[in-house]
């Protein structure tokens, strides 16, 4: 009779007091390793909306929609497409928000009866321009950024007034009704083509 191994003795024996190595799953969740790398989630009140870990993503398993509604309420939605995802961790390593607005989890599991159900989504709020009514960034966005440079954000309007909206110092997301262009418009909320104008116009 061939007799076994000192080696697998060992762990055989190991075995029958540890109990088995595998787990039960499907009978039982399988709790993955801490370090498992699995599918990143997005963290609503963290995130800004900036798109940076859009821009990085190797496999555009990130996505984007801006939606501006007929009473100039406008949202940025944040597309996450899990069946694309290779859980690289890129997302995660360029968030601005200290690595904070999207984080691997170590959640593997990626069944679905239906595949729309895999997508995970979030909106954040946008700020429109206050001449043209296009959207510009999201307000957390704006309001990273001039928090982020402090005072020299009293250098551009749009910066300061998105710091004093958020105070609630400053109204919300009013569209001018004139379209002049002109030195009364310059301290205003304004996307880049406008500020532009507003800027070069001798009006
Ligand atoms: S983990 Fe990688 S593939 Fe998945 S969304 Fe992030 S950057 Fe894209
Ligand atoms: S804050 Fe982070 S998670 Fe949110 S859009 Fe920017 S990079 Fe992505």
């Amino acid at each position: 009779m061939k007799l076994p191994k000192v080696r697998e003795l060992i762990e055989a024996i190991k075995a029958l007091i540890q109990g088995p190595y595998t787990s039960k799953f499907p009978k039982e969740p399988h709790i993955a390793h801490p370090n498992f790398r699995g599918q990143p989630e997005f963290n609503q009140d963290k995130c800004v909306g900036c798109l940076a870990c859009k821009e990085v993503c190797p496999v555009e398993a990130i996505a984007y929609k801006d939606i501006v509604d007929k009473d100039n309420n406008a949202k940025r939605i944040i597309i996450h497409y899990t069946d694309t995802c290779i859980f690289c961790g890129q997302c995660e390593a360029a968030c601005i928000v200290n690595h904070e607005g999207v984080k691997l989890t170590n959640d593997w599991e990626l069944s679905f009866f239906d595949r729309s159900e895999s997508d995970e989504r979030i909106e954040k709020e946008l700020q429109l321009c206050e001449i043209c009514g296009k959207p510009i960034a999201c307000k957390d966005h704006l309001k990273w950024i001039s928090e982020k440079i402090g005072e020299l954000s009293y250098s551009n309007p749009t910066l300061y007034l998105s710091h004093l909206k958020s105070l609630g110092i400053v109204d919300e997301n009013i569209i001018s009704a004139l379209k002049d262009k002109g030195r009364s418009d310059r301290v205003k909320i304004l996307c880049a083509r406008c500020r532009r104008e507003t800027t070069l116009t001798t009006k």
